[in-house]
């Protein structure tokens, strides 16, 4: 039995009901190994018992819109997050009012107890077990509320956090290239955790904790008033503009304190995500020791800026505690004076003393809270500038569908520069044939490269045109467009899943057959035998497992499996031993045939096998022409060949020379 025949009989038990099955359903197993006996009968009614007891599987209802849905265009705010459910919100609203309200009756009843109950020509023990039964009720109408309040208000952030984390999500896929090679990768990761779960807090206890106390401190205001003008007065005068002064300060440093937390701990991803992606090239070139010392620095800034908040927190709370006693010290003289002179009954000051204790309660918990409330609202703010980063390449209103190609290629007088003001790429006018394989050859950053992101329409020129059977590029649908584009990139990226999902990755409703031929066509059916589970072995660290030859020759299935009429491969040849190489060629004559290619070739070799061939340096089409032609004009390319016709003679000879 030949190799493919081994891989392609017993890898893969036909029939793609590894992942193809139907959702909900039992697809045969992906697995290679005994065949699917089916399931023992004594096992049948358990199997049945849980069929009939799993939800349904519904097919996700995503519809991912390349320039947002109108919903997800409008502004971010936690308010527009939280309306959309209304219901949810006024229950927690009323459950709020609630609690703030109830909770606040136990010193009014107190006072009323002592002044009716208790005092001198007043005894009626009646009238305190009331009240102290109404006491009760109040107490469970609270804690039954409050119980209440967190479940609605718990599952009401989950429900926003959900929606909020899918908006984002979706519009990280909708941002252009330019995005993800300014940002970094581990600030784009800190939005989607840390200012995410900054907003996760807030959500669940912060803002309806701030609602409590602000209403708590409201109802406390009246009835301070209600029980005695003159006292509450005092009150608003001593305490109210000391306790102010301190707030604003607070405010002010700790909104510099949590600026200074937040850059932190997105530094501190930026970091770990920098070192963990390049572990390799630091282990390699023992910069452990460098790393380490960076990552304490920056996780001690880190610290420090905690240190900082810290320390802002421990001066407004105990120093607001302590303006309270003070207040109070006061008020009991005033108050014990009214007392005394019966223009204050005691029960009244008893109450009025116990609410003045629950007066600072609020006011500290409520500065704790703006602490969370602020962490959210400028997590908000930054994921709003996040999802209001708008894609550099965008799909205008009215694009229509790009009809089936035939694959012409024509750059108008292009340019193009990542930096608008420094061209990278000047007036490339060129035009490439339906089925013509046209290979870009030159020195390193002559714009190679950016000539195929502009083919692919990862950006767009900043002057000319570039059109695929005469449509602009910029008038039709990106997915029209990419449907019938190929892309293999300098580093193919693997994703986590087995061999077979990612070779399907552009055309997940492949057939297994589809699968076969183009793993057959590319020449991967030897590398695949070798592996453990064949086409269902799972690739670990994007692949990191493969050699890079194995990787570009999957990438390249993966190409040829979406059936693409145009095809970009970006250096697909490079970093490869001799085998490597030519299997590698062969696998491209298999891919190109009957298709339009843009080749970016480093190796002369690969450069020949094109149609033509197109010079780049620095930013301008030099020559163009078949190797034949060019070689015999005598100008970079020939100078090119010659060199590389010297070196391989060399390299031909350099042994047989040595030994003689
Ligand atoms: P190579 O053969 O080394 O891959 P190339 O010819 O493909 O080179 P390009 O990658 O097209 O070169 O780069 C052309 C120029 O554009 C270079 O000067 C490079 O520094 C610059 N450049 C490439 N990508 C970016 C980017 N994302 N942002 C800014 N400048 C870039």
């Amino acid at each position: 039995m030949g190799s493919a025949m081994s891989w392609g009989g017993g890898g893969f038990g036909g029939g793609g009901g590894g992942f193809g099955g139907a959702p909900g359903g039992f697809g045969r197993p992906a697995a290679p190994g005994l065949p699917f006996a089916g399931i023992p009968t004594e096992l049948q009614g358990g199997v049945d018992g849980l069929l009939a007891s799993e939800p349904e599987h519904p097919a996700p209802d995503v519809v991912f819109n390349q320039n947002g849905s109108e919903l997800e265009l409008k502004r971010l705010t936690l308010w527009r997050l939280l309306t959309k459910y209304r219901g949810m919100l006024a229950l927690a609203g009323l459950l709020v009012v609630v609690i703030s309200v109830a909770a606040q009756t136990g010193p009014e009843l107190t006072g009323i107890a002592i002044d009716d109950g208790m005092s001198a020509g007043h005894e009626h023990f009646a009238v305190v077990a009331i009240l102290a039964a109404a006491y009760l009720v109040f107490i469970a109408v609270t804690a039954v509320a409050q119980r209440l309040q967190v479940k609605v208000t718990g599952r009401l952030a989950a429900w926003v956090m959900n929606d909020l984390r899918v908006k984002v999500f979706a519009h990280l896929q909708r941002l252009s290239l330019g995005f993800f090679t300014e940002e970094k990768a581990g600030v784009v990761m800190s939005r989607m955790t840390s200012d995410i779960e900054n907003l996760q807090q807030l959500l669940q206890d912060g803002l309806s904790q701030l609602a409590i106390q602000a209403l708590t401190m409201v109802v406390i205001t009246v009835i301070l008033f209600a029980t005695d003008v003159r006292l509450a007065a005092i009150t608003v005068v001593l305490i109210v503009p000391a306790l102010v002064v301190a707030s604003l300060w607070f405010k002010r440093a700790s909104e510099r304190g949590y600026d200074r937390v937040r850059d932190g701990i997105a530094n501190v991803l930026a970091d770990l995500s920098e070192s963990l992606h390049g572990v390799r090239i630091v282990t390699a070139h023992n910069r452990q020791r460098h790393n380490v010392i960076h990552h304490r620095n920056v996780v001690g800034d880190y610290r420090d800026a905690n240190n900082y908040t810290a320390h802002v927190n421990a001066l407004y709370g105990p120093g607001t505690q302590f303006l309270g006693v003070v207040g109070q010290a006061v008020l009991l003289a005033i108050g014990g004076e009214m007392v005394l002179h019966h223009t204050l009954k005691i029960g009244a000051l008893v109450a009025f003393f116990l609410y003045l204790n629950r007066f600072f309660q609020p006011i500290q918990l409520l500065v704790q809270q703006y602490n969370t409330y602020q962490q959210g609202q400028a997590s908000v703010y930054k994921l709003r500038n996040l999802i209001d980063t708008e894609p550099e390449v965008s799909e205008s209103a009215d694009a229509v569908e790009l009809p089936p190609i035939e694959g012409e290629i024509v750059f108008d007088h292009v340019s193009f520069g990542y930096d608008p003001d420094r061209l990278v790429v000047e007036d490339i006018a060129l035009q490439v044939a339906p089925g013509e394989t046209v290979a870009f050859v030159g020195p390193t950053g002559a714009g190679k490269s950016t000539l195929a992101k502009l083919v692919t329409r990862f950006y767009d020129p900043t002057e000319g045109r570039v059109l695929i059977d005469g449509h602009d590029l910029r008038d039709v649908t990106m997915r029209s467009l990419r449907r019938q584009l190929g892309v293999v990139p300098q580093e193919p990226f693997l994703f986590a899943g087995t061999i077979r999902d990612n070779i399907a990755f552009a055309r997940p409703e492949a057939t297994d057959e589809e699968i076969f031929e183009a793993v057959r066509t590319v020449g991967l059916g030897d590398v695949i035998d070798r592996m453990p589970n064949g086409l269902d072995t799972v690739v670990h660290e994007r692949g990191q497992t493969l050699s890079s030859g194995e990787r570009q020759l999957i990438a390249l299935a993966r190409a040829f499996l979406a059936h693409p009429r145009v095809l970009v491969l970006d250096e697909a040849t490079s970093n490869l031993d001799l085998q490597s190489e030519t299997k590698i060629e062969t696998a491209l004559d298999a891919l190109l045939e009957n298709r339009t290619a843009i080749l970016i070739a480093h190796r002369l070799s690969t450069a020949m096998r094109a149609d033509r061939i197109a010079v780049v340096d620095q930013g301008r089409v030099i020559e163009v022409g078949t190797h034949a032609e060019l070689v015999a004009s005598g100008g970079r390319y020939a100078e090119m060949y010659a060199t590389w016709v010297r070196q391989s003679d060399l390299a031909e000879h350099a042994p047989a020379d040595s030994g003689r």
